[in-house]
């Protein structure tokens, strides 16, 4: 055993983070046998051939080598013209665009880049669970303001103001919503444009689940609202609408000024993103949506499915609109999210993540993700009520 206290040497930052509390449920999950997991955010899919295709090409025709820091010419180009056709918006591809190792580079090197120290980051919670814990890593404080399930989930001026001081530097939103699958409506995101410039805040938007959005409902990109170009740093990428998680690959946009100093950071810390995974990148924009439609379509039948399973069983629950989370509220069955969670796990081998683990006002919910096969979601929820009909503890 060593004499030195290792915990104290570590940095501050770290030591005032928790590990994520969705990976401990996958760890007890491993070690047992036949468990259905609705816990991982992750799609099912394989990422679509042709996208895998133009990977293995460039591998045999040897392109193995660093690209350009900021990402590939080729793929910055699609990056912007993707955002020409699809909002209408423009961004200058050598200027206003960054290739990233996923959105999760592009958060932590975001945050990084327009966050000093002691400066407060609002966050409407429940959330992607990366957000505090980069709010932190760069030095800032982040401050969780709770969306209400009475309000859908989506958050208003109204409840962010109180928390708003002079430090307040950040306001970051993530529209599609993990974990509750809400989203934002033009005129929701029309109020938060008008809060954001009256306390003239930077936007840190976070639209990774932008394409997955259901029922009629379209996804409103916050840099299309009047003035929000310039004062939002865009994030997205291709793990999720594209089901490439693997490959490691996302984006930041904005303006020159903001993507240059995120862009000094990544050639530091990252180089650049991996060769292959620009290239997958580039097909995927260029030939990949109808692939990325059709998961769409299949995402919104199983949604439908546990939707409908969880109305049944007696939860309260939230039509989710986008994403492919639903995150019904089961403090009707007198556990904590937690307790449900492992209880469930243990009793009838369904892995799930207990809402607690998105921020505080996730208590009383639990995760579940739908991308998983229609077959496995039928026998997850016939295993749900059976544990809510057995081990109900009111
Ligand atoms: N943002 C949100 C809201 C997510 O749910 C995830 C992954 O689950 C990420 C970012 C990370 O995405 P990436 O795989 O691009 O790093």
């Amino acid at each position: 055993m060593s004499d030195i206290n290792w915990q104290e040497r570590l940095s501050p930052g770290v030591n005032a983070i928790a590990p994520s509390g969705i990976r401990k449920f996958f760890d007890i999950a491993a070690q047992m046998k036949d468990v259905i997991s609705l816990g991982v955010g992750e799609p099912d899919f394989v990422t679509p051939w042709s996208i895998r295709e133009s990977c293995v090409y460039g591998l045999e025709q040897g392109h193995t080598s660093y690209t350009a820091n900021r990402g590939m010419p080729e793929l910055r180009e699609e990056i912007a013209k993707h955002f020409q056709r699809r909002y209408d918006l423009t961004y200058d591809s050598n200027t206003d665009v960054l290739v990233t190792v996923g959105v999760s580079e592009a958060l932590d090197i975001a945050m990084r880049a327009v966050v000093a120290p002691g400066d407060e980051v609002l966050i409407p919670e429940p959330c992607y669970v990366s957000y505090q814990a980069c709010a932190t890593l760069a030095g800032g404080v982040p401050v969780s303001v709770a969306a209400k399930i009475e309000n859908e989930f989506r958050i208003t001026p109204a409840e962010l103001e109180p928390y708003v001081t002079e430090r307040t530097k950040v306001l970051l939103i993530g529209y599609p919503n993990n974990p509750t699958g809400a989203i934002m409506t033009r005129d929701d995101l029309l109020a938060l444009a008008d809060f954001a410039k009256k306390h003239d805040l930077i936007v840190i938007s976070d639209e990774i689940y932008g394409e997955l959005t259901y029922g009629g409902e379209e996804h409103v990109c916050f840099a299309t609202l009047p003035g929000m170009q310039e004062r939002t740093i865009l994030l997205n990428g291709f793990s999720k609408a594209y089901a490439m998680t693997g490959w490691r690959i996302g984006y930041a946009l904005s303006n020159p000024t903001i993507i240059a100093a995120m862009t000094k950071i990544h050639q530091y810390t990252m180089l650049c993103a991996p060769i292959t995974a620009q290239m997958a990148a580039v097909e995927a924009l260029r030939h990949g949506e109808k692939y990325m439609k059709k998961m769409v379509a299949e995402y919104d039948r199983r949604r439908h499915l546990i939707y409908d399973g969880f109305i049944k069983m007696g939860l309260e629950c939230f039509e989710p609109k986008g994403a492919f989370y639903i995150f019904p509220n089961i403090a009707a069955t007198g556990y904590t999210s937690d307790e449900f969670a492992e209880e469930l796990l243990k009793a009838e081998h369904v892995a799930l993540v207990p809402g607690s683990a998105f921020g505080a006002c996730g208590e009383g919910h639990v995760r579940c993700s739908y991308a998983t096969s229609v077959d496995k979601i039928s026998q997850a929820l016939v295993r749900i009520e059976n544990f809510i009909r057995h081990h109900k503890k009111r």
